[in-house]
């Protein structure tokens, strides 16, 4: 099987990194100052099993339950643990009937998916997004190889890597059509005009996924969370391992909630950042496409260079983007959104880069 593969952390400070998204602003000065009090003699302790501080504090923000919320050691934790939970190995499987072991997801969208498929011997069922990452209409109607009994489901939204958001009322329907668990993966939610968060409570087997990550500023400390209807919560939390989530982390998330304010004012910055790149990239003649995320998806213009050529013409400039060799979106850089300067940066060497002629 494959590997994740993980986008670079070099160690240089120097570089500009706009490779795995995060977020460009520090976390608020209370929730480093929560996290620098919580360091000291109170390490030898477990920490919370369940993170119930900061579940309570989950389940007030979304109006639910606490017994609706699972927290998880980043929401990759999560996935594999619903992967776990809801899906058959194929190899252990006494029956070929039914959809059980199957795990359906679009392509291209969260590459960690078929990962967790392959090391749990799950059968998947890759159905592609149309060439402007939309969903396919046929999907909405149960063909184009999307199939309504399966074990799992998964959907990022806004997607990534495309950047795209789908209406609410697309996904109700796919969710009215599929039988099985379905995960709406929210990474970048925090950047998009809207989000899913209603659907929770209008189905039986929909879950909503979350993560302090990319808008909150905490990727180092690893917490994201499920809100979901709570006997599948109830299920995950059977068989997740003991302190799941670590102590500081828990701390860092909770302490966040109480600064919000604080990073919608990030999130509004970055985005007003997103639509001043992409401007910026489409005046040297890139193809941008619409994003409602942190990052955006920009193909050099024709007869420039290959794109692959173009990270690495960036990378030798300090710039890391990522590129991802896979079909549908070999074409494209994917470019994280950064501070003002370093997008200035970036915005400056693609114009250079464009003077000296065609890429080798
Ligand atoms: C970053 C990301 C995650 C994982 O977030 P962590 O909480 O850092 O594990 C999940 N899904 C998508 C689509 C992401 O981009």
């Amino acid at each position: 099987m494959e590997a994740y593969t993980p986008g670079e952390q070099p160690d240089d400070p120097n570089l500009i990194k706009l490779n795995t998204n995060e977020n460009p602003y520090e976390p608020a000065p209370r929730v480093l100052k929560a996290v620098r009090e919580a360091v000291g003699e109170r390490l030898r302790l477990y920490p919370h099993p369940t993170a119930d501080p900061l579940r309570r504090k989950l389940a007030a923000l979304h109006g639910c339950s606490l017994d609706q919320i699972i927290v998880g050691n980043g929401m990759d934790e999560l996935l594999a643990l619903a992967t776990r939970a809801f899906v058959e190995p194929e190899i252990h499987s006494t029956t070929r009937r039914s959809g059980r072991q199957i795990i359906q997801y679009f392509t291209p969208s969260y590459s960690l998916y078929p990962v967790l498929a392959a090391i749990h011997g799950a059968r998947v069922n890759e159905v592609p997004l149309n060439t402007d990452f939309s969903i396919p209409r046929q999907a909405l109607i149960k063909t184009a190889g999307w199939k309504s009994e399966v074990a799992l489901t998964y959907i990022t939204t806004p997607n990534a890597p495309g950047g795209q958001i789908y209406r609410n009322e697309d996904l109700r329907r796919l969710c009215k059509n599929t039988k099985g668990v379905i995960i709406l993966d929210e990474a970048y939610a925090d950047f998009a005009p809207w989000n899913t968060m209603p659907l929770v409570k209008e189905f039986h087997h929909v879950i909503v996924a979350r993560t302090f990550s990319k808008a909150y500023s905490l990727c180092c400390q690893r917490i994201g969370y499920f809100v979901g209807p709570e006997p599948l919560i109830t299920a995950l939390h059977k068989i997740c391992d003991s302190y799941n989530v670590n102590g500081l982390g828990q701390v860092a998330a909770a302490a966040t909630l109480d600064e919000l304010p604080y990073y919608r004012e990030n999130i509004q910055r970055i985005i007003q950042e997103r639509d001043r790149l992409t401007a910026c990239l489409r005046q040297y003649k890139f193809n941008v496409l619409p994003s409602a995320t942190n990052f955006i998806l920009a193909a050099p213009p024709v007869g420039s260079g290959i794109t692959e050529s173009w990270f690495e013409h960036l990378h030798e400039r300090g710039i890391l983007v990522r590129w991802f060799p896979h079909s549908a979106i070999r074409r494209f850089l994917r470019i994280t959104i950064g501070r003002p300067k370093q997008n200035r940066i970036l915005g400056t060497t693609v114009g250079e880069l464009l003077k000296s002629g065609p890429l080798p």
